[in-house]
């Protein structure tokens, strides 16, 4: 495929000014484009882009600056050659003043001049447009950058298999907890639960069908639970939920609810049970090691007489 040829728009009342440029431009291998008009020179800018714009100051109607100016607020990366004559030389400061990247004296002298500033602007027109797609570029990779930071965050509050919420996270709102039960004097309660004999079921029919039980008893700890309750994986197949403003007794019905919802469900291969341990806050203790020791002796307990139980 041959190479886009750059595109160069041209607006000068002058028929002559306009042959010149489209032959020189033209030679030099540009696609030009010459009006008699700024609303011409307007009319095409907002239909196509073109990188640079050659307008003549001084046409009947709309003057050049003025296209000058509706130029770069329509295509910020569009650069503008004025051309003036010795006469109006003060009105090309002003156009400078306005953004326009350079002026040519008509008539022209030296057409190699005329060809390097061409040359030099669409070189600017380049660096620009490279510099707006880099920063979009940059744009766009800091978004993804943030989303997968999100994501990041999220996952390291949360256990990879059952999609509850980690030992980790438990630990931070557990500490949030008592913090907030101490100094307004609130109550909340701790259940541990331990997935009885389990290793049995794993050696029967292994890990995988082993993880799928976890998973599910992790989706009916989450729906038995309330919203602000906090459902975590402890670690293996232990979970623990952080239950707050709830006494022993609440605690007690949410518990034994559970434990009968599990035993009830059926699992693959055979019935599936677990053993709960529970302690409160601040009868069993008020702080958080003295805590977990009373809900993981409770929970001991619960085993040793014969688990499916809650103690
Ligand atoms: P108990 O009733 O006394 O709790 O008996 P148990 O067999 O459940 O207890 P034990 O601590 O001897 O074994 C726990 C088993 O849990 C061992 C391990 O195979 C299994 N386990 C722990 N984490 C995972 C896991 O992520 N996936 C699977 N499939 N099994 C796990
Ligand atoms: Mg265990
Ligand atoms: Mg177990």
């Amino acid at each position: 495929m041959p190479e886009e040829k750059i595109r160069v728009l041209v607006a000068d009342d002058e028929e002559s000014i306009r042959g010149t440029l489209s032959l020189l431009l033209g030679e030099e291998g540009y696609d030009v484009t010459a009006v008699p008009s700024a609303e011409e020179a307007l009319e095409r800018l907002g239909r196509d882009p073109f990188p640079l714009v050659i307008t003549d100051i001084r046409m009947g109607g709309m003057s050049g600056i003025d296209l000058l100016k509706e130029a770069r607020r329509l295509r910020p990366e569009t650069e503008v050659i004025i051309i003036t004559s010795y006469a109006s030389l003060e009105t090309a400061v002003l156009a400078l003043r306005s953004g326009a990247y350079d002026y040519l004296i008509k008539p022209f002298e030296e057409l190699e001049l005329v060809v390097a500033a061409v040359a030099r602007a669409l070189e600017k027109s380049r660096l620009v447009r490279e510099k707006t797609a880099l920063i979009e570029a940059l744009a766009r990779k800091n978004d993804e950058l943030q989303q997968v930071n999100r994501i990041l965050a999220e996952n390291a509050n949360r256990d990879g298999l059952t999609g509850l919420h980690n030992h980790r996270y438990f630990q931070e709102a557990f500490a949030r907890e008592l913090d907030l039960a101490l100094r307004h004097g609130r109550v909340f309660s701790l259940l541990f639960a331990d997935v009885d004999n389990f290793k049995r079921y794993n050696d029967a029919h292994g890990h995988q069908a082993g993880d799928t039980v976890l998973k599910t008893i992790a989706d009916l700890f989450r729906g038995s639970a309330r919203g602000t309750d906090i459902v975590a994986r402890y670690g293996g197949e232990e979970f623990v939920l952080l239950l707050p403003e709830t006494d022993r007794a609440q605690a007690e019905i949410l518990a034994e609810r559970t434990r009968g919802i599990i035993a009830g469900h059926p699992f693959p291969h055979r019935q599936i049970t677990v053993s709960i341990g529970i302690s409160t806050f601040p009868g069993d203790g008020k702080l958080g090691g003295d805590l977990i020791r009373v809900a993981d002796r409770a929970l001991y307990r619960a085993k040793e007489e014969g688990r499916n139980i809650v103690r």
